[in-house]
């Protein structure tokens, strides 16, 4: 079924149209792949789509809830709950350990300490990150702290993850790795992804391509029945 929904969706800044009413679906552990130029408004929509920008006009619903109307304490408490967040770079917070980054979101939403480190040390072993928990973020390779990353955006078990370019910063085969296991962590935890990028290799990677150019989605609803191509 939809989990998220953006119905008509508009967003200016002055005289830019950065949205010019656009609807998107993201269905339940699908991979939706958001593409377009630069300055087209995939960050725009990803945004809104995320609670953390209102929209001028449309709707916003997750699972049923209207998110656009809420308030920015619950939008917050939302985003925090139900969303994870990938970016290109510049994330984690660097006087932390790897492990106390991934354990951050599950403290703030109130679960004990050891608790938490502990759920957060289960994930990196499958994210290739065996041996890697203490290390400050600083101490991690570009590829190591993008899999810290999305540890830290699935610890919680979140509804939908968005992904604003996150290989942009990597070379292609780390890119490529990261993909595959962002990709993997989402479908074994049953999550959806939003990634944005203009990178057509990432695209492979997902479900489901939207092109956006000027505000609107001008192509998509391309389904990939096979997922990756190998
Ligand atoms: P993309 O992610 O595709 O590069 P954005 O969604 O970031 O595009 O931007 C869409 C348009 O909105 C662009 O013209 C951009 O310059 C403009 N824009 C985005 N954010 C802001 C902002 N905070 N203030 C003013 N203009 C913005
Ligand atoms: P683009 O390359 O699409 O223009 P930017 O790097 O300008 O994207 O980021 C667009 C927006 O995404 C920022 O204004 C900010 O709100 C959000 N963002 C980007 N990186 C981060 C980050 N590391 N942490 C939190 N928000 C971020």
């Amino acid at each position: 079924g939809v989990v998220l929904e953006g119905r008509a969706l508009v967003k200016r800044f002055g005289s830019t149209v950065a949205l010019a009413g656009v609807d998107q679906t993201v269905r339940q552990g699908e991979a939706l792949a958001v593409m377009g130029p630069s300055g087209s408004g995939k960050s725009t929509l990803l945004h809104c789509l995320a609670g953390i920008m209102k929209p001028d006009a449309g709707e916003v619903h997750l699972l049923g809830a209207r998110v656009d109307t809420m308030k920015e304490r619950a939008r917050s408490a939302l985003r925090r709950t139900r969303f994870g967040f990938v970016f290109q770079f510049g994330q984690l917070l660097p006087e932390l350990p790897a492990v106390e980054n991934v354990a951050l979101p599950l403290m703030l939403g109130g679960v004990p300490r050891g608790q938490a480190v502990g759920q957060a040390r289960s994930w990196f072993a499958p994210l290739g990150l065996a041996d890697m928990e203490d290390r400050r973020p600083g101490e991690l390779s570009g590829g190591q702290a993008q899999r810290v990353a999305i540890a830290r955006a699935l610890v919680t078990s979140p509804a939908v993850v968005f992904a604003d370019e996150p290989t942009g910063a990597l070379d292609q085969n780390t890119g490529h790795e990261v993909m595959d296991l962002l990709v993997s962590a989402i479908k074994g935890n049953g999550s959806s992804l939003v990634v944005v990028t203009h990178d057509p290799q990432v695209a492979r990677w997902c479900d489901r391509v939207v092109e956006v150019r000027d505000g609107q989605i001008i192509a998509g609803d391309h389904s990939r029945a096979g997922g990756v191509p190998r």
